[in-house]
């Protein structure tokens, strides 16, 4: 286990298309549960390969909760090469992104997604997903296309970066708010 160094949006290697993961091996494994560790260590619900230098297509997500959902399970996956095959709805919420530290805006997003992947054998997976989920899942992908969420603010003025009187109200900010970093 080691953690990892998530680059922050002045690294052009975040605006890259990351390739298809093609070897499921010991190498893709590990790479997924230093990310787990890293998301976790910055605080954060989700991680794309990207964001840790690593041009492939790979994510991670960890959701304790939807709060917008009463009594919703935990939302845990690693996901390889995934691709959204279905979606339907729409819903706006306040996100925020570990290479973009302290910044939140609005963004729409589908409300309900189904994507297509991987898991870490190759073996092939579909999930279906709502709710803050589905805009992880959203979130993520786009990483790996070069997307960041500050691309897809459906008006600018809704962008403001918190500034944490301690580095614990921050904290506390994102496990509150629940939103995507
Ligand atoms: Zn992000």
């Amino acid at each position: 286990m080691a953690l990892l160094t998530i680059l922050t949006d002045d690294n052009p290697r975040l605006r890259l298309k990351s390739q298809k993961v093609v070897k499921f091996d010991k190498a893709l494994r590990e790479l997924a549960r230093n990310m787990f560790e890293s998301m976790d260590a910055a605080n954060g619900i989700g991680l794309a390969a990207p964001q840790v230098g690593v041009l492939q297509r790979l994510i991670v997500i960890a959701i304790p909760q939807d709060l917008d959902y009463e009594g919703s399970e935990p939302f845990q996956v690693a996901l390889v090469n995934p691709e959204i095959i279905k979606c339907a709805g729409e819903q706006v919420s306040e996100e925020g992104c570990l290479s973009i530290p302290g910044w939140y805006g609005e963004v729409k997003r589908y409300e309900t997604v189904t994507v297509r992947g991987q898991d870490l054998y190759g073996k092939p997976v579909k999930i279906k997903a709502e709710g803050l989920n589905a805009v992880c899942l959203q979130h993520e992908i786009d990483h790996l296309d070069g997307i960041l969420f500050t691309d897809k603010v459906t008006d600018p003025s809704t962008l403001h970066k918190v500034q944490a009187a301690a580095a614990r109200s921050e904290e506390v900010h994102a496990k509150e708010m629940a939103r995507v970093r």
